[in-house]
């Protein structure tokens, strides 16, 4: 790991602990000196702090240096484990772990109107990808599957959690969001897949992708928001692919009333 990776502030904290380390060690030699030399003559006891302030430099600046430069690469490297961790290899979005601890988080924060939240979840899956393998080959699927997601990252605002929910699957939520707020980007992701070039062995394919989504505003589990959602999304596959099935629910007395399915 490069020196270079420490970043501003990273530098800033390697200059405070340099600084601040060595002076500790001097105002320490200071006083041990003070005590231990205190019956001797005032040139031994000058003698004695100017090697004490010498030593404590030239000993404890080096050091200092090197183990907060070393501290900070540690660091680095722990912030990058925990990136590579939470994200798919493929397509770079979340992984589903790190993606239902994010929305999950997100769920249960607190809010001003207590159980009044309201948002969106999306689950998002590849039509017919069996047939993209088939035809071209498992690497060309993957390209496909980079290129999908890319297209449903460019869709979302910076604030909505997108994630691979494995294989040809994502799931896309959308915080605060309404119920015209996530038709809107479902259909416009839809569209960006619909859209997007794909040429694997001189041939071109159009992809799609089917949708299905619940929208929520009251305070709602998980696994609940995401079983309704891939009953949409199976509802989208039924009546031909390239779709999307978004439904609002509403909780009354801890179970979910579906609207205009
Ligand atoms: P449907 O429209 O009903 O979703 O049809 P489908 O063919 O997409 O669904 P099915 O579940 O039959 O097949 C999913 C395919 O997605 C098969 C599997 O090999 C492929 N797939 C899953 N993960 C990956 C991956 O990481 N890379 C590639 N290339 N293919 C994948
Ligand atoms: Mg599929
Ligand atoms: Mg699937």
């Amino acid at each position: 790991m490069e020196v270079g990776s420490q970043g501003h502030k990273g530098w800033i904290r390697i200059a405070s602990w340099t600084i601040s380390g060595p002076v500790f060690c001097v105002l320490a030699a200071l006083v041990y000196n003070s005590v231990t030399f205190a019956s001797f003559a005032p040139e031994i006891r000058h003698q004695a702090t100017i090697s004490a302030v010498v030593v404590s430099l030239g000993l404890a600046t080096p050091l200092f240096l090197y183990f907060s430069i070393k501290l900070g690469e540690l660091a680095s490297a722990n912030r990058q484990l925990s990136l590579l961790a939470a994200t798919d290899g493929l397509t770079n979005c979340l992984n589903r772990t790190a993606f239902t601890a994010l929305v999950e988080a997100r769920l249960e924060a607190r809010v001003p109107h207590g159980d009044h939240v309201l948002g969106a979840l999306l689950v998002i899956d590849a039509d017919n990808f069996k047939q993209v393998n088939d035809r071209f080959g498992h690497q060309n699927g993957d390209l496909a599957l980079t290129l999908i997601a890319r297209a449903i990252r460019s869709s979302v605002r910076a604030g909505d959690i997108v994630g691979r929910l494995g294989g040809e699957e994502f799931g896309v939520f959308l915080p605060v969001a309404d119920r015209s707020g996530a038709d809107a980007v479902a259909e416009r992701l839809r569209r960006a897949v619909e859209h997007l070039t794909f040429v694997a062995n001189g041939h071109h394919r159009q992809l799609s992708v089917s949708v299905g989504g619940i929208v929520f505003d009251h305070r709602t589990g998980f696994e609940e928001l995401f079983k309704l959602a891939d009953e949409r999304l199976y509802a989208a596959k039924t009546a031909g692919r390239n779709t999307v099935r978004i439904t609002g629910c509403e909780m009354a007395e801890g179970d979910f009333a579906i609207l205009d399915v």
